[in-house]
């Protein structure tokens, strides 16, 4: 009897089924080399990624400068710890309030870490600044289809309730209301409420846009009740809009934002970025001690990485480009949605798109988003989905015009244009 010679794909996936906390529903598809929007698997197959992992490859696989950056760092120094200084953190650090608003950052190493930072900080900020009957205030308030993370504190900030299932009780002080309904944040404001954290542009919630006025609305109530606004920029930073933070579209500034995913270039990077009064609180040599750290948080690679990211991103004008090729991906989606029943929406700005669907759609060959990110996969496009019917692009912000037109080719031929 003559077995099958396995895969080396398969293989691989043998070993992880038995070894790895299966946590993760995988296609089975092995990637081993990626340069710029091109991935290769194990068995020779190109792709063009316009997902980037979640967004983190902001600058595609394998940069050159961040190659460079990160192996003349590895060579250099790798981590030292947060009790003696490192050049590298302090320039991304520089770098961040230069672009944005002048804040200081904290770094750590994920976007929920990120925002963990930021929810501590307002809960210090909140105890130097009580209620008219001395009571500390504690209260978050987030939105619906939000997504923050899923550690305990950033789970409970989460708007979307799969999310929380099954890790009850939740952490207490945090009440989640609609996006896009300012009405309901007033509601839901008491005198214990500290904070309100928001997603510029909802990222897992289906790319949801905010309504004229919105985040503005939001400054606004922050300022009337001494509340901290909090912009989640986990998807939205580092360029991917179209402006090097997405808060910047609509001229308001954060008392704290936080960033991950594309900071680090795919290296494990997060940022809580606090305006310098409320950093204050953090300050271990006013505030009696230690209120927040992490070991690994800043160290020298990290940071080479997420140094180069901003460098490179202000070098080669990719905020500016990923605008022009984003509005140029969402014209030509707009166009063919008028031919194409099973689009029914397209939003987005710069190289963060969705593209609502119609599942239901007269003569609509898919059953679920998932089918159509499957058929992508098999003509070797990556996309993703999210929210049952939203189609999410974020392609690195090196792609060219042509390369994106490429996946839309295939993207427009799925859906049967
Ligand atoms: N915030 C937003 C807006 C996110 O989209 C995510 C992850 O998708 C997070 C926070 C959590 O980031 P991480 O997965 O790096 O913990």
């Amino acid at each position: 009897m003559t077995t099958k010679p396995q895969t080396r794909t398969q293989e691989t996936i043998d070993r992880h089924d038995r070894f790895m906390s299966l946590n993760y529903t995988r296609y089975p598809i092995e990637m081993v080399e990626g340069e710029g929007c091109r991935l290769r698997d194990a068995e020779g197959t190109p792709y063009l990624d316009l997902f980037s992992g979640f967004g983190a490859t902001i600058l595609g696989h394998c940069h050159r400068d961040l190659v460079g950056a990160v192996c003349e760092q590895a060579a250099k120094l790798w981590h030292v710890g947060n009790l003696l200084h490192t050049e590298p953190q302090t320039r991304v650090a520089e770098a961040i309030a230069r672009h944005g608003f002048g804040g200081r950052s904290f770094f750590c190493h994920s976007g929920a870490d990120a925002n963990e930072a930021a929810f501590k900080l307002a809960r210090l900020y909140g105890n130097t600044r009580p209620t008219a009957s001395g009571e500390s205030r504690f209260k978050i308030i987030s939105m619906e289809q939000s997504f923050h993370g899923r550690s305990f504190a950033t789970m409970a900030a989460t708007g979307t309730a799969k999310v929380r299932e099954g890790f009850d009780p939740m952490i207490e002080g945090f009440e989640r209301v609609p996006y896009n309904d300012l009405a309901a944040v007033h509601e839901a404001v008491d005198a214990r409420t500290v904070a309100v954290i928001v997603e510029p542009i909802q990222g897992e919630g289906g790319v949801q846009m905010p309504d004229d006025g919105y985040l503005q609305g939001l400054r606004a109530l922050c300022d009337e009740r001494d509340i901290l606004l909090i912009c989640d920029e986990v998807w939205t930073g580092c360029g991917r809009t179209g402006r090097l933070f997405a808060h910047q579209h609509w001229s308001i500034e954060p008392d704290i934002m936080t960033l991950g995913k594309g900071v680090g270039g795919g290296l494990a990077v997060g940022v809580m970025c606090a305006k310098p009064p409320l950093a204050e609180l953090y300050n271990s040599a006013t505030q009696g001690g230690v209120k927040h750290a992490t070991t690994l948080g800043g160290n020298c690679i990290s940071m080479a990485a997420a140094a180069a990211v901003f460098d490179v991103i202000e070098r080669d004008g990719l905020v500016p480009h990923a605008c022009r090729v984003g509005d140029a991906a969402m014209q030509r989606l707009n166009r063919t949605a008028q031919r194409c029943p099973v689009i029914r929406q397209v939003r987005g700005k710069g190289l963060f798109i969705g593209i609502e669907l119609d599942l239901q759609a007269g003569g609509a060959p898919f059953k679920q988003v998932a089918d159509v990110v499957a058929q992508c996969l098999k003509r070797g496009v990556l996309v993703n989905g999210t929210q049952q019917n939203v189609l999410r692009l974020a392609p690195p912000l090196v792609i060219a015009e042509a390369e994106l037109n490429e996946g839309l080719d295939v993207i427009e031929q799925v859906l049967g244009r």
